[in-house]
């Protein structure tokens, strides 16, 4: 029995030989006195990535996320959101539970939300509205199919907030992914946002982080929210070792997953009774809408031996990352025919 290929998220990816080491060898302190280097050297590598003063490392993207809009946001504020972005819909709640910050959810299509629709969601000043507070874009978009938006129409939204002095937080969980598709640096997609957060936990393959930059003053109200969350870590460099070792090797080679992906698209699209928005397919996802139900087909490809999710009644998704090699994706391609032609 060979192990599976999993392909359920980027998330499963293991750490690198070379990650294993820079771990071991870590020059360490403690981080919630500002005393960790290889923490302090992480920061900034990444703040100057993304092209914003500073940077905080958190454990997770999810902390990372609740941070910014603590750090943004007043209790009562209302936030712009996209009704299929993570930071609403996949975050336990935190906007409205530990923020205190009401969600003003808006329809994208495929991850695009057009400036018109957040000119209209923005509050007039009257008595009876909450303030807008905060705009959340997500870029790339996960559950649009990991479609990346281009620097301009990143900038075109932002734009539509900062006329009216409302601030921007990018969740840019995979940024880097967006980056290299596109062949533009990170910090392009991250300009037009007054904050970002990414996580090197996903295809750069760290075992475990997560950054959150912006500028230098809104860092250190951020690293006091941090710290309310329970996420001052202390010989942190212990696990911000990988994540320069990421950041300086693992970025390059995201273009592999993502024609991996597109081969894994353009197979199953083939396949009769699976569905793809070829499209959309821009990153390291692959979204299949299924005549049977999702769970079901998940179940017998994962009999032989292909992890994916199933991510809505009739909707699964495949991600590509490290661990899985063009073999793997063939192999996938393979079974999943086979599976189809069970039916
Ligand atoms: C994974 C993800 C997050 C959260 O990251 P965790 O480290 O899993 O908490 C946030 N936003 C997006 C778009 C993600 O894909």
């Amino acid at each position: 029995m060979t192990a599976p290929v999993d392909l359920r998220s980027d998330t499963v990816t293991r750490p690198t030989p070379a990650m294993l080491r820079a771990m071991a060898a870590a020059p360490l302190g403690d981080d919630v006195y500002g005393e960790d280097p290889t923490v302090r050297r992480l920061e900034e590598l990444a703040a100057e990535r993304v092209g914003k003063e500073a940077a905080l490392f958190v454990p997770t993207g999810t902390m990372g996320n609740q941070v910014a809009v603590l750090t943004h946001t007043r209790r009562g504020d209302e936030a712009v959101v996209d009704v299929a972005s993570h930071i609403y819909d996949a975050e336990v709640g935190g906007l409205a539970l530990l923020g205190g910050v009401q969600a003003r959810p808006l329809e994208s299509r495929a991850g695009r939300l057009l400036p018109a629709q957040i000119e209209a969601a923005v509050r007039a000043d009257d008595v009876h509205y909450p303030h807008t507070g905060l705009l959340c874009l997500e870029n790339p978009h996960n559950a649009g199919g990991g479609t990346v938006a281009l620097p301009e129409e990143v900038a075109a939204l932002c734009a539509v907030a900062h006329q009216r002095g409302i601030p921007v937080h990018l969740d840019g969980a995979r940024i880097f992914n967006g980056a290299v598709a596109l062949g533009v640096p990170a910090a392009a997609l991250a300009a037009p946002a007054d904050s970002v957060m990414f996580c090197l936990s996903k295809g750069l393959c760290c075992p475990v982080g997560s950054l959150v930059a912006g500028p230098a003053a809104w860092i250190a109200q951020a690293r006091r929210m941090r710290k309310l969350l329970g996420g001052g870590m202390r010989q942190a460099g212990v696990l911000a070792a990988a994540g320069i070792v990421a950041l300086d090797t693992m970025v390059g080679r995201l273009a592999e997953d993502h024609a991996h992906a597109r081969r894994l698209a353009e197979g199953l699209a083939e396949l009769p009774g699976l569905r793809i928005d070829l499209p959309t397919v821009q990153t390291n996802m692959v979204f299949v809408d299924t005549d049977l139900p999702a769970d079901h087909v998940c179940h017998e490809l994962a009999a032989r031996g292909v992890l994916a999710g199933a991510v809505g009644r009739n909707r699964i998704r495949f991600v590509t990352h490290k661990d899985v090699s063009a073999a793997g994706i063939e192999s996938a391609l393979r079974e999943a025919s086979r599976t189809v032609a069970g039916w």
